[in-house]
């Protein structure tokens, strides 16, 4: 696996391509493979000159383990992932995912950098163009495409992130709430070393103190208590403030690679699409990362329209396939943001809200509330498929002991 920097500007002429996707993270990579494994020709634009390298999030959960390997993709993480957890979590509260019906029964600890490096070299292996250092800033939509930057498209999917230009242009509402919570992460080195296992967060004390070994001598860093509510989201982080965070647990702060802070902010697009205009990811759905599932929903999104408009740009399905994008995808993520919202009232540091989570504990459907952290719990799934046979992007019919399946490209009967 390589981690090139792919960078085309003026190597590539591209004339009209049939998709320009907005923004080369997770989401708009995982995207622009998926189209290219379609058959479509695909641009991204990304704003950033370069990719940062940085991390937020750093876990695989089950189903995207599934799609990354329906594509042939997780191999290559596997081998180079730190972690594999049999468990999630909810609010701190630890699921079993041993037991789940999936061939990946675990959770993938790997660095969100290093999944974002495949993808990239797996759509520019298909013929996808990334240009960095171009933003979209500005388009123009009408009934038979969108013109972004002078490029013609017949669509325009705005993969760009939770402060997206696309959804804003495309006057596309984001109803919900602002952050109530506001946390740190920091990616450091420790003098003194630390912990060699990951471990789930929980609350602690007066907030929450999480601390992951990433490989190389670098921790991560989650930390909530009264000193990061008392700051604001864009307030720079002193080292002081994680040399004190990490003090609750014995550790010392040897040096700091980057830090952020980060919210609880919980909002959804009213809508997926605008006439030619798509939204997916972050542009479509923020929320609190507890229980580790942004990334995961945008990957799947990514999946989900990717071999919807291949299909409509073959020419094989009518273009109201589409449509049923959002009808797809808009629940699954209203089900995250209110598991997520729910998680935030289950982890505030108070005596009575810990005897509340531990009431939930006792009496949640432990199984259930694991399948929906894995992201099993939606989709009509064929038991026992092979994943290997969707290597390809395409529908297939399967036998079954009960006569013939139809299957689709993402692995679900349909
Ligand atoms: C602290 C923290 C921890 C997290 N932990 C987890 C976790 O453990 N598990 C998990 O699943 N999720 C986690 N998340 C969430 C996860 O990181 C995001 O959901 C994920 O990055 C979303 O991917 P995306 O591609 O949709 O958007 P982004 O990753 O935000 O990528 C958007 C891209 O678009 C580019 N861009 C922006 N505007 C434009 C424009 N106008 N034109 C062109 N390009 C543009 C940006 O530069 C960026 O590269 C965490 C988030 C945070 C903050």
């Amino acid at each position: 696996m390589t981690t090139a920097q792919p960078d085309m500007r003026g190597s590539a002429r591209i004339n009209n391509p049939d998709v320009i996707i907005a923004g080369a993270g997770p989401t708009g990579l995982m995207l622009a493979g998926e189209l290219a494994l379609g058959g479509a020709q695909v641009v991204v634009l990304e704003r950033l000159e370069a990719r940062t390298g940085q991390s937020k999030a750093l876990n695989l959960q089950p189903r995207s383990a599934e799609v990354l390997a329906a594509r042939g993709l997780l191999d290559d993480l596997l081998a180079i992932a730190p972690a594999r957890l049999p468990r999630g979590h909810f609010a701190g509260i630890h699921l079993d995912y041993s037991q789940l019906p999936t061939p990946y029964p675990y959770q993938v600890g790997i660095p969100q950098a290093r999944v974002e490096e495949r993808l990239a070299e797996w759509s520019l292996s298909l013929g996808a163009k990334i240009l960095y250092g171009v933003g979209v800033d500005a388009f123009t939509e009408d009934n038979s495409g969108v013109t972004v930057n002078g490029m013609r498209a017949r669509f325009l999917v705005g993969c760009d992130g939770a402060r997206s230009t696309v959804r804003r242009q495309s006057g596309i509402d984001f109803p919900g709430r602002d952050g109530r919570l506001c946390a740190l992460v920091a990616d450091v080195t420790l003098a003194g070393g630390g912990p060699s296992e990951w471990t789930l967060p929980a609350p602690k004390g007066d907030g929450l103190l999480t601390v992951l070994p990433l490989g190389e001598g670098v921790f991560r860093v989650l930390a909530a208590g009264p000193a990061q509510m008392a700051a604001g989201r864009d307030d720079p982080v002193p080292d002081s403030e994680i040399t004190e965070a990490l003090g609750r647990d014995g550790l010392a702060l040897d040096q700091v690679r980057w830090a952020s802070r980060f919210t609880d902010a919980s909002r959804q697009a009213a809508r997926y699409r605008a006439g030619n205009v798509f939204l997916a990811g972050d542009a479509a759905h923020i929320h609190s990362p507890a229980g580790g599932q942004g990334l995961n929903l945008g990957l799947q999104d990514a999946f989900t329209l990717g071999w919807k408009m291949a299909e409509v740009l073959r020419g094989e399905s009518p273009s109201s396939l589409l449509d049923t994008y959002e009808s797809e995808r808009h629940p699954v993520a209203a089900r995250v943001l209110q598991s997520t919202r729910a998680q935030g009232v289950l982890m505030v540091p108070d005596e009575d809200v810990t005897a509340l989570r531990e009431v939930f504990a006792e009496l949640a459907d432990s199984h259930a509330l694991a399948m929906r952290m894995a992201g099993l719990d939606y989709g009509r799934r064929l038991p026992g498929l092979d994943l290997a046979l969707l290597r390809d992007g395409r529908r297939h019919v399967v036998d079954t002991p009960d006569g013939p399946v139809d299957v689709r490209p993402d692995g679900f009967i349909g």
